[in-house]
């Protein structure tokens, strides 16, 4: 058994096994024994419902049945009912006030019940039991999990995460067939071994061993640090490769001196903080360097990075191109492109770099879906003017325009600058080297994905792909036989592999333009790679050449030439790219400067996770709020209060304020669905407040089911005050700046997390007004309830978003962190996050095994690991 084997070659799986697989992403041994197990059972606390007695707290598993709803007689508080059942005996449940309990449980559920053992003997009864649903009951004494367990010691069993079709039991079992079939002999760690060593983590096989079938807790604990810190680890090193990759690139040099820069910053209506020019002083002294700067500038939103990012634009927008690069008459400066995430951010940006650059002959451009505008208009200077496309681009093109903003539009578009040497982005984490080269060459990162340049490692992740076929054959048909063999051979193996392929494709071969032949390689895979068989003893330099001038002659770039003849299996890639004889000055190939990058984040996140996943970028921190701005008074506030909110805001409203009122869901939800009584929809929230609360103000709302035009045309009418209370999910949190929406109201503040609130508050801008937030919760100061309270009270102590995004991570763990999706780590990669050091040694490892092997070659799985993952990373 090979951990590259399919599983299908081993296990007999019906339909929905299959699908339930597919869905999950395991194909091989390996993604199976990669699929870890969620969380572990300790059976030592089981006890069997026979054996309980008064005031132990138990944990049973078992059926559910009886369940009913009524109104206890005297109290009238109602209550919820039921048994739960395990076989030897049979125990009641009550739930005083959780009405909608029984309602989320049918009869005959399979269920984890734990709770207080009460009631007087003969008459006991579970109170107010957390009750967890399962799938399937995990222990059944005549289970085969527990049969041949002879060691009494073990008694943590996994758990794994389970879809339909497939249960967590079928992992166990299926995971230990493979464990028994030897899959376990065949791996080869990817993680060196000193590496392991230093840290004193387990081998890969030892890991699986001990994260599927723990002897002891601290072997699983053991395992999962392991996995941790590999996922760690491999993020660090694309990181690490993509920074060296740059580093060793050439950049624009930009000097400036002090005089110059402080002309500018001093017509700025408020002193800079020490924080922004800290700042400033990183990038001008980046700018400096021979090397493209990478940093991140991370501040609170109001903390002041587009006032940062005007002053090095300034700088860049004020130098010259370098002597000689080019034609003779060097026209115009060094350019700027400033992107942003959405098109009102895009104008919003614009107009602030109007008020920066207005008394300057710097012309500014804007770029977006819907239209492009220039400032200065020619026929008033001081307001900006609505152009074409094509006349933008023109002046993009020239240099005219040295100052660019604009959406994505900026690089999926064909925008060509001059002397690109600066790119400004806002909140775009994925945002990578690919994006910024295509920049730098004034093409669509789409055009480039297409075209590719020379690029070595062109279409990698397909490669790497067919590649892992060719080895699933050779391993099982072994080399020698004819092509036609192995031609079969791999049709099937593509089609299990979802490899999309075409055979007898007919490609011209042109000579001068003009077509004089046809060849007809062996496949043809996704239209991008052209693969040749043969079965060759020795395989020399004539099919190469061959190959060589059918990619010259056709539209194809890269061929991989196959021999399976010579005893071991052949790969040759076979690259041929017309960029190369075709580019020109306006067409910079891969020599040409790469612009500087600033990228800019308001995003709340911790230290750790910020070294992991801008492992490739140098960091400065906006820890200042200007001075003289008023706090914003932050209420945390019980629903029996809310009257005095709405009566706030009402007050509010009636001086000409704005308001924002968040709930959790959009919907009314279905009722059957855990917790969701208690949540507000949005649009439910929406009408209740026109008809009961706020009757004279205009309500819209705002949810993530929008379209982006229609989110952006709600947020232009908010900004234009033609909407006085927005209600709204938590999709607000981009940073669109409304000055004169002073209150936030956020309902059920508990379901988010500290950093997200914080995000939230953020839209209401410490301005001139005095700003409000009220994070409403019906928590109140009991038992873990209280735990909760404490949390929400952070929000009114903490100095920033950052130390609020470390309180999350210590407190509630990394699953709460915001948007932890958007990062691309796993649940167990999250959890590496909360322990620095560990982050720290993966990141020096990483920067260390770059430094001696830059393209990987001697370490051949972690490439191919870090291919599949920088393709996660990164948008394509
Ligand atoms: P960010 O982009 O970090 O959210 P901005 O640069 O948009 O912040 O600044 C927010 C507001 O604060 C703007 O109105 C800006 O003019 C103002 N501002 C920026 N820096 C300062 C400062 N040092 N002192 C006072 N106001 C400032
Ligand atoms: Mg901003």
């Amino acid at each position: 058994m090979f951990p590259t084997d399919l599983l299908t070659a081993h296990f007999r799986l019906d339909e929905p096994h299959k699908k339930a697989l597919k869905r999950l992403g395991i194909a091989t041994i390996e993604d199976l024994l990669l699929h870890l197990p969620q969380r572990y059972e300790d059976i030592s606390c089981i006890q069997s419902v026979g054996s309980l007695a008064k005031d132990q707290d138990a944990v049973v598993f078992g059926q559910i049945g009886g369940l009913k709803t009524r109104k206890s007689w005297k109290s009238r508080v109602p209550i919820s009912e039921g048994w739960v059942e395990d076989g030897t005996a049979r125990i009641k449940i009550m739930w005083f006030n959780q009405p909608y309990i029984a309602k989320m449980l049918t009869d005959g559920m399979y269920v984890k019940v734990a709770g207080k053992v009460t009631g007087s003997e003969g008459k006991l009864y579970l109170a107010n039991p957390e009750v967890e649903k399962l799938d399937s009951l995990p222990i059944d004494r005549h289970d085969s999990i527990f049969k041949n367990t002879e060691n009494l010691d073990e008694t943590i069993y996994p758990v794994y995460r389970e879809t339909k079709g497939v249960t967590s039991k079928w992992f166990f079992h299926t995971v230990q067939k493979c464990f028994q079939n030897g899959a376990l002999e065949t791996l080869t760690d990817p993680i060196p071994e000193d590496i392991l060593k230093r840290y004193n983590l387990p081998t890969l096989a030892t890991a699986l061993i001990w994260i599927h079938t723990p002897k002891k807790a601290e072997h699983a604990e053991s395992a999962r640090k392991r996995f941790a810190f590999e996922e760690v680890f491999y993020i660090q090193t694309t990181k690490a490769r993509d920074r060296k990759a740059v580093s060793a690139a050439t950049s624009y040099h930009i000097y400036t001196d002090t005089k110059h820069i402080e002309a500018f910053t001093s017509r700025f209506p408020f002193p800079l903080t020490d924080a922004q020019k800290k700042s400033i002083a990183d990038i001008l002294a980046d700018f400096t360097g021979a090397h493209p700067m990478s940093r991140l500038l991370e501040g609170d939103v109001g903390s002041g990075k587009t006032a940062v990012a005007a002053t090095t634009a300034y700088a860049v927008a004020t130098s010259r191109p370098p002597e000689g690069s080019g034609r003779t008459l060097e026209f115009g400066a060094l350019q700027v492109a400033y992107m942003a995430p959405t098109e009102i951010l895009a104008k919003q940006h614009f107009e602030s770099f109007i008020q920066y650059f207005k008394h300057l002959p710097i012309q500014i451009g804007l770029i977006t879906g819907s239209g492009c505008m220039k400032f200065p208009s020619k026929t008033n200077p001081t307001k900006p003017t609505a152009i074409s496309k094509a006349q933008l681009l023109k002046w993009v093109k020239n240099g005219e325009i040295p100052i660019l903003i604009g959406t994505h539009a900026l690089i999926y578009k064909s925008v060509e600058f001059k002397h690109l040497a600066h790119v400004i982005i806002d909140e775009q984490h994925r945002f990578g080297t690919a994006q910024r080269r295509a920049l730098a060459r004034g093409k669509g990162a789409d055009e480039t994905q297409k075209s590719a340049d020379a690029d070595p490692l062109i279409y990698r992740d397909l490669t790497y792909r067919i590649r892992e076929a060719l080895f699933t054959v050779t391993k099982e048909l072994g080399t020698g036989h004819k092509e036609s063999v192995y031609q079969g051979a791999l049709r099937a193996e593509f089609t299990t592999r979802n490899i999309p392929y075409r055979e007898q494709v007919h490609i011209p071969i042109l000579y001068n333009k003009k077509n004089v032949g046809t060849y007809i390689p062996d496949f043809v895979i996704d239209e991008k790679i052209i693969i040749e068989l043969k079965s060759l003893s020795f395989l020399g330099d004539q099919p190469k050449k061959q190959m060589w001038q059918y990619l010259k002659g056709s539209a194809y770039k890269l061929g991989l030439l196959v021999n399976f003849g010579g005893g071991k299996l052949e790969i040759q890639r076979v690259i041929y790219d017309k960029a190369r004889e075709t580019s020109s000055a306006s067409c910079p190939h891969e020599s040409a400067p790469i612009p500087h990058l600033l990228s800019m984040t308001a995003t709340p996140i911790p230290r750790t996770l910020a070294l992991t996943v801008y492992g490739d970028l140098d960091i400065s921190l906006l820890d200042q709020m200007p001075a003289g701005r008023k706090p914003i008074i932050t209420k945390v506030v019980a629903p029996s209060h809310i009257e005095e909110v709405y009566e706030h805001v009402r007050s509010e409203l009636a001086t000409g304020r704005q308001a924002y009122v968040i709930c959790p869901r959009i919907e009314e939800p279905d009722p059957s669905k855990e917790n969701a009584l208690q949540l507000k929809s949005v649009k439910q929230e929406a009408e209740r407040l026109k008809k009961q609360v706020f009757k004279n103000a205009r309500i819209d709302i705002l949810h993530s089911k929008m379209t982006p035009k229609e989110k952006d045309s709600v947020m232009e009418q908010f900004l234009a005050h033609e909407i006085d209370v927005l209600v709204a999910t938590s999709v607000v949190e981009v940073g669109v700046n409304v000055p004169n929406a002073t209150n936030i109201i956020i309902e059920g503040a508990e379901r988010f997390g500290l950093s997200q609130l914080h995000q939230l508050r953020g839209r209401v801008v410490r301005g001139t007004h005095q700003a409000y937030c009220f994070a409403v919760t019906s928590k109140d100061t009991s038992g873990k309830s209280g735990k909760t309270l404490e949390r929400l009270k952070a929000l009114t102590t903490a100095k920033n978003g950052f130390e609020l995004a470390e309180y999350d991570l210590q407190i509630r763990g990394s699953g709460e962190l915001y948007g932890m999706k958007q990062w691309g780590l796993t649940d167990l990669g999250m959890e590496a996050l909360k322990n620095l050091k560990m982050v720290e040694a993966a990141r020096k490892e990483a920067h260390d095994l770059i430094e001696r092997d830059p393209s990987l070659e001697n370490h051949p799985l972690i490439e191919a690991r870090i291919a599949t993952l920088s393709k996660e990373l990164h948008m394509e």
